[in-house]
């Protein structure tokens, strides 16, 4: 074989040197940077629209003159106490005089908190209509880029706009994109996320009072914003959105029905009942869900059926009338759900139940149980005790039903471990462990327990302890009901859907007198107000969801 020689090319040659043309590249690369970053922070930007010279600008949408918000607090249902808070907000904006000339200082910024399709963008909206000012709209996430220094210029560039159309508003969504507490922990902290929050409470900082521009963030995990961002001067008020309650939906399902031709015999407060835990935006959609599936079948007037379809819609995705299920499965999956509502029926704090039914719905439930929940803040020992039994009664059916198990709990033993753990290391409704809390909000220690390692023992051993007495109490419970859940499941069988009604009829009233909702409604405002430490530090005992769905 010829020896294969490697020539080392030019080797006096200047630029070839490999220190010179590192330093070459380098000085290039610096130079192309400075370049862009002036473009980008620059005053005027430059480039077309949405060119990358632009990067720098804020993204926010503006509601103004020609595009003027219409929305009043007319289009705002229920939400009574936030929008009272709202509309003095408007009023410092319309006469901030009357405030200052007393000495008062005028709040910048108010923070909504609440979970999604809640009404918080739409309250806000409202607020600019009602004020007649321009409205800035934009999300937290808009701010984020991958390219250092983007977010900071593009908080800089909102608010310059913002002072020159003051008097105004601001809108930022899911302000905890930003927002988030900085630097707690060194593996997750993110310059660029920090550097955005501080240009904004920078921001925040610079205007006065009266400067006319209101700043509205929206938030459904406060627990996890910086405190800087709720210190005097800045976020000062918090508004809480909560889903709407029974009267709340009622009145929302009025605003969407207005556009709507429905039948006269439509029963709205049905409606509202039939849909406990649905947000402002589920509504929406039900409403026109409604619409579509009664246009579809040639009707000239929506029913109450069409809704009917409509929701059961929303709770499981499309309905699959043709996916197959054996038969030998559809009776498991009746004895599964016969079981949850007989639970339901017969323990005193578990939800009295709405419907069950086993006509498997979109890809997750074969069938599902739903109940009323209570609007209720606080809940003991007791009332948690029999959520958990209710949630394991699809399993201990199938156990004294077939003498084996499906994996159609699956979904069921998630939500009961979750709220054993919880009754454990949050609410201290443990004996062993004693009153001790182990919630962790930011859930920023994924990695290190907050306890050792032999509590980490007893904790689970309590836990078990738990969820098999909860089992053990509701096999009891199903076995002394026997001849009830047969009824339920055979009656399932054929029907497929069963109402409280019908439930009613089959097996009697359920022996616990049902808390009449004015009760309930009397006592609720002013719990509200006592219990809101209660509520807004804790996570509710499960996720407070109407439906538990299973058999996945
Ligand atoms: P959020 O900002 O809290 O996620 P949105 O304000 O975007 O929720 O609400 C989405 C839609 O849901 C609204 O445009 C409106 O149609 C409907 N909606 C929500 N809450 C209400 C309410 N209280 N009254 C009337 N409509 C509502
Ligand atoms: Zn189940």
């Amino acid at each position: 074989m010829p020896e294969v020689q490697i020539k080392v090319i030019n080797e006096g040659d200047f630029f070839s040197s490999p220190v010179v043309s590192t330093l070459i590249t380098i000085v290039l690369m610096v130079g192309l940077w400075i370049l862009l970053m002036r473009k980008v922070g620059g005053p005027a930007g430059g480039g077309g629209p949405g060119g990358i010279f632009n990067i720098g600008k804020s993204r926010a949408q503006l509601f103004d003159k020609g595009t003027k918000v219409t929305i009043t607090f007319a289009d705002v249902a229920g939400l009574d106490e936030a929008k009272v808070e709202v509309m003095e907000i408007v009023d410092f904006l319309k006469n901030p005089k009357k405030y200052t000339a007393l000495g008062g200082k005028i709040p910048k910024g108010a923070l909504l908190i609440g979970p999604p399709g809640t009404g918080k963008t739409l309250l806000a909206k409202a607020m600019a209509g009602e004020a007649q000012v321009p409205f800035f709209s934009m999300s937290g996430s808009d701010f984020v880029e991958l390219f250092v220094g983007v977010g900071a210029s593009r908080v800089r560039d909102l608010f310059k706009t913002a002072r020159e159309k003051a008097p105004c508003i601001i809108f930022i969504d899911e302000i905890d994109a930003i927002g988030r507490a900085r630097g707690r922990n060194a593996i997750m902290s993110n310059d660029e996320r920090e550097n955005t929050l501080n240009q904004l409470l920078v921001e925040m900082d610079g205007f006065a009072g009266d400067a006319g521009i209101i700043i509205l963030a929206a938030t459904n995990r406060p627990d996890v914003l910086d405190t800087a961002l709720l210190r005097p001067g800045r976020f000062d008020r918090q508004i809480s959105i909560d889903k709407p309650d029974v009267k709340g939906r009622e009145a929302i399902f009025k605003v969407h029905l207005k556009p709507i031709k429905v039948s006269q015999t439509l029963d709205i407060h049905k409606l509202a009942e039939q849909t406990p835990g649905f947000a402002g935006a589920d509504i929406a959609n039900v409403c026109n869900e409604a619409a579509l599936i009664a246009a579809r079948k040639g009707k000239d007037a929506v029913n109450m059926s069409d809704f009917q379809d409509a929701i059961d819609r929303i709770i499981g995705g499309l309905e699959k009338k043709n996916k197959i299920i054996s038969p030998e499965e559809k009776e498991i999956i009746a004895y599964h759900e016969a079981g949850h509502a007989i639970c339901g029926w017969y323990l005193e704090h578990a939800y009295p139940l709405l419907k069950v039914t086993i006509v498997p719905r979109g890809t997750a439930a074969l069938g599902y149980a739903q109940y009323t929940p209570k609007e209720q803040y606080l809940y003991d020992t007791d009332q948690l005790m029999d959520q958990i039994c209710m949630t394991l009664g699809g399993r201990a059916s199938e156990d004294i039903f077939f003498g084996k198990i499906s994996t159609g709990a699956s979904n069921d033993l998630q939500q009961i471990t979750k709220m054993a753990y919880s009754m454990v290391t949050v609410y201290g409704m443990n004996d062993k462990v004693g009153n001790i809390s182990f919630f962790d909000p930011t859930q920023e220690n994924m990695f290190t327990k907050p306890y050792s390692e032999e509590t980490g023992k007893i904790i689970d051993e309590e836990v078990r302890k738990l969820i098999n007495k909860a089992y053990v109490r509701t096999k009891e419970l199903l076995i002394a009901k026997k001849d009830k859940v047969e009824i339920l499941a055979k009656e399932l069988l054929t029907k497929e859907v069963l109402f409280q009604s019908d439930v009613e009829a089959l097996i009697g009233k359920r022996p616990y007198e049902e808390k009449k909702l004015l009760d309930v409604e009397e006592n609720h405002t002013e719990k509200k107000q006592a219990d809101k430490g209660a509520v807004s530090e804790g996570v509710p005992p499960y996720d407070s969801g109407i439906t538990i769905p299973s058999l996945k």
